[in-house]
This record gives structure tokens, sequence and C-alpha cells, in this order.
């Protein structure tokens, strides 16, 4: 059965021959499919109503393996732990369940992560039956003016509502996948972040990053100043607090309400996302990193962090 893989992980495990500044920790997998996928987002060009290559997952490439060939060899890794992505096709569901039960057979202890659209409530039970242990939810689009627009044929209510059964039957260990930067404003997507802690689940937070061959594509990378903002806010809801008691509006704009010392909430700008995901370098270049995909490097990087955040 063929998948993708993204090549930090492939090189990890020395099937392919690149260089990677920083190793991922977890071994990333998506559904394969020639065409791509069936819906419409207009930022991805796995999307097949984009002309980019399907090679592609945001700025990495992703080539085709032999789900058998990457097992043999996935012990070389040292992964912690594996996430596989769907995409939208035909009998989606039945296979990304197959692939599940063979990565549960050869990969034996990795946990397992699957990053999904809404799938039926029976498919999560047998996802969780399987050993899955998290779920990630590629509601991607965090406001209700855009998002028929960027993610058509799905429906924001139908997330919502597939975000809380995901919470039913896996508890906490929901990740809701948001990307910063698709046009929407500073407060509808803080105020999702903050639905998303309500609702007990998650957020991992993405940056857009505009890929050729999409319809996105001559839309610009967020400042790294309002995506630090996010960052923060993240942080402190994942801490529990309220977004009233983080930040204030300000001539329809938001503010922290107090100042930050970069030092004590470091791990707010590491990569967020199921335990040992780390993405690195997923939706940036290593000149101009969003999110850290190592503590270590955000220590190298901290002068440039606290700088970057002084005016929030
Ligand atoms: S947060 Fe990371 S490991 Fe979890 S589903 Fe998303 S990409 Fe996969």
């Amino acid at each position: 059965m063929l998948v993708r893989a993204s090549i930090g992980s492939l090189a990890a495990i020395g099937l392919y021959d690149v260089n990677v500044d920083v190793k991922p920790t977890t071994c990333y997998l998506l559904q394969y499919s020639s065409s791509g996928c069936s819906a419409g987002c207009l930022f991805c060009p796995q999307s097949s109503s984009n002309t980019s290559s399907k090679e592609f997952v945001s700025r990495v490439p992703w080539p085709a393996i032999e789900l058998e060939t990457l097992l043999y060899n996935i012990g070389l890794g040292n992964f912690s732990r594996i996430c596989l992505q769907t995409i939208l096709k035909k009998d989606f569901e039945k296979e990304a369940c197959d692939i599940i039960r063979i990565l549960d057979r050869v990969g034996s202890n990795i946990p397992i992560s699957v990053g999904t659209t809404p799938v039926s409530e029976e498919t999560l039970h047998e996802f969780r039956s399987l050993g899955v242990d998290f779920i990630g939810v590629g509601l991607d689009v965090a406001s209700n003016r855009i998002f028929d627009k960027i993610k058509a044929p799905f429906k924001m209510e139908d997330f919502w509502t597939f975000i809380k059964k995901c919470v039913n039957v896996f508890n906490e260990h929901v990740y809701v996948h948001l990307i910063y930067g698709l046009g929407e404003n500073d407060s509808e997507f803080a105020y999702h972040m903050e639905k998303v802690y309500e609702t007990g689940a998650n957020v991992a937070l993405f940056s857009f990053t505009p890929i050729s061959g999409t319809k996105l594509e001559h839309l610009p990378q967020p400042e790294i100043e309002k995506y630090r903002l996010m960052q923060i806010i993240r942080y402190f809801l994942s801490k529990g607090y309220k977004l009233k008691e983080i930040v204030r509006e300000d001539d329809g704009h938001i503010k922290l309400k107090t100042n930050i010392n970069v030092h004590e909430i470091k791990s707010a700008f590491l990569t967020s996302g199921c335990p040992a995901c780390n993405r690195p370098f997923y939706n940036e270049r290593p000149t101009k990193i969003y999110n850290y995909p190592s503590l270590p490097l955000v220590d190298k990087e901290i002068e440039l962090i606290n700088e970057q955040i002084r005016n929030l």
C-alpha cells in the first residue's frame, strides 16, 4: 500500500539522503492519492483543485513510499510517535483503519496520532480500539466569515460537532489544527482558540505558508510579531486562563494585558500538538522560525524572540 511520508521522516530512517537541521521526533505519514485530496482547501497543495505538485504538504516534500518498506526501517528513526494524516478520497476511513492496523503490528510500541477532517463516530471508536491515542482535527480556518470560501466543501458547524465527538471519545487528547494568517482577524483567531479550549480540546498552531500553485500562493505569511502574540495567547489558554484575562481589545486590535518575561514562557514558542510532535520547519525556513522544533533552538534565538514580543 502506498502512503506519503515527510522527507524529514524518511531522512531520519535513512531512506532519503538529505540534510535535516533538526530531526523529527514524530514520523509523519499521509494517505496517498495520485490526484491528491478531493477537498478544496485553497491553501493546501494536496487539494486536487490546486495545480501544485502533490509531492508537497505545506513547504515540505512528502514522497510516496510503500508502507511495508517504510515500516521495515522505522526502528532506525527512533521516533516517539507516528502521525497519520487523512485525505478526502473514496473509502479513506476504511483505508486509514487498515494503515493503522499495519502500523500497530509492525511499529509495535510507537504511539499513533491520526490527523483528520470529520469522520463517522464509528470510525473514531475504531481508531481508538486500534490503539490511536491522540486525534488531530484539521479545522484550519478560524473565522466564520471566510471558512466556506477557503475550506469547501466542509462546514464550520460540522467541525464543531466533530470536535465534540472527538472529546467524547479521546477526552483532552484532541488537537485542533488552526492556521494563522488565512485572512481572519486577530480577535476571530483568539476567539476560536478559546472556543477549542472551552470544548475540552487543545490547539495545534500553524502559520500560513504560501505554496506555489495553490489559490493562496500570493497571500503573504503573517507578521512574525502577530504570530508570537497568538503563540502567547495559546500558551496561556492551555494553562487554563480565559481570553479576557490575557488580552484587551484596543482600537480593533488585541493587546496583551501584562508584560511577558520571555524566559518564563519559552515553551510557548515551540511547535504545539500531540506529545513529541515537533514538525521541524513545516511552515517556515530555518532563517525565520515561527514554530521552534526544540528548546535549544528557542534558547539560541531567545533575544530575537524577546525583541519580537516587546510591543505586544
Ligand atoms: S498535532 Fe502533530 S502529531 Fe498530532 S495530529 Fe497534528 S500533526 Fe499529527
